[in-house]
């Protein structure tokens, strides 16, 4: 690593401590051996994965209300610290906290791990959190490479490469770790993510404003918006379903997570959906006896799927035993179970449809 990014990075900690934004995950720790409480900074890292701030900060904030600690989360419910989630997709991360607040209370007494290794063996930490955890509560000297200082790095060094390339992953994170070591690891780390944050940008980088434009190759070659290039799109699949909401007394079906037949939403409950589009008459045939009504038709795109179909109410419905991959939950449940967009649309359809049919 060269001596350049020393230059930078003592302009850089200067220029966070002028420009840093005030948010909830950015208080002191009132504990000695912290700067901040390392359970508060590990659920804003993981929130703010793949979501901007402004989104992030009253989920935060309402998080911090009902789970403010270690044990709470620990003690909560999937379907809570889901309904709290809600917005921020990728439920999964949710339920890994929760997982990871379980694995430190019973592991490691409550404490969390101040050694990379041990703390990437947390559930729901990865490098990224391991290294927001180490810097930014206890001040050690451990590196943070997300999106933001990818591209920072990119630009810097002038890389004509793609996002996530793994040689240039590495590479970043041996810059990033010669940028953290120095006095206030924290300090730095945190200017790197907020200079990528608030003037390295994707779209239109400030490069004017940048304390890193004088030792900056893309600043110089005017070619900061081309790097790095964007990931190769996955070519778009079209998925066609039937979704029936399937009604018994006061109870709904859901299929349970990891049943889906095209693996989509994986993690989640989900209205059951079967492949292509179905006619009512073959939707009765399913289920003989119920009363059928076709409620409309929905489209949805989950990464490269474009997924469209027709949505089903069918009930009241003899309540025998679930299908296989199937269980029968009450409605008020169902709510925080279907935390995802899609299962959402089903559900408006049925309801904009049981308002135009109530008498
Ligand atoms: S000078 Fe421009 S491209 Fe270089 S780090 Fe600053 S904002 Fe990014």
């Amino acid at each position: 690593m060269c001596s350049r990014a020393l230059e930078r990075r003592d302009g850089l900690i200067r220029w966070f401590e002028k420009n840093r934004r005030d948010l909830p995950w950015r208080v002191p720790s009132k504990k000695r051996n912290e700067l901040r409480d390392p359970y508060r900074s590990w659920v804003a890292e993981v929130m703010l994965q793949q979501t901007q701030v402004a989104a992030v900060v009253e989920k935060f904030e309402a998080w911090m209300e009902k789970l403010p600690d270690l044990r709470s989360l620990a003690e909560a419910t999937d379907a809570e610290v889901e309904r709290l989630w809600r917005g921020l997709g990728y439920y999964a991360r949710a339920r890994n906290l929760r997982k990871g607040a379980i694995w430190i209370l019973e592991k490691h007494g409550g404490k969390f791990p101040r050694d990379r290794a041990e703390l990437e063996r947390v559930p729901g930490v990865g490098p990224y959190s391991a290294g927001a955890i180490l810097s930014l509560a206890f001040g050690m000297r451990e590196a943070i490479v997300d999106g933001n200082v990818f591209r920072i790095c990119a630009r810097t060094e002038g890389w004509d490469c793609a996002v996530g390339d793994p040689a240039h992953v590495a590479r970043a994170w041996e810059i990033a770790r010669e940028f953290c070591d120095c006095a206030r690891p924290d300090l730095a780390n945190e200017a790197l993510m907020e200079l990528g944050a608030l003037v390295c940008t994707p779209k239109a980088p400030k490069c004017a404003e940048c304390p890193l434009r004088g030792s900056c190759a893309s600043a110089l070659d005017g070619r900061a918006q081309e790097r790095p290039r964007p990931r190769a799109k996955a070519p778009e699949k079209s998925v066609v379903r039937t979704w029936l909401l399937v009604r018994s007394k006061g109870r709904i079906l859901l299929r349970l997570p990891g049943r889906d037949p095209d693996g989509l939403l994986k993690d989640h409950f989900q209205i059951p959906s079967f492949p292509g589009l179905l006619s009512p008459a073959e939707v009765a045939r399913k289920w003989p006896g119920a009363k059928v009504a076709r409620c409309g038709t929905l489209k949805h795109s989950i990464t490269n799927h474009r997924i469209s179909g027709a949505v089903f109410s069918v009930g009241p419905a003899a309540r025998g035993r679930a299908p296989e991959g199937c269980r029968w939950v009450p409605e008020a449940e169902a709510d925080g179970l279907l935390n995802h967009a899609l299962a959402r649309k089903v559900l408006r359809a049925v309801a904009a449809h049981d308002a135009d049919a109530a008498p």
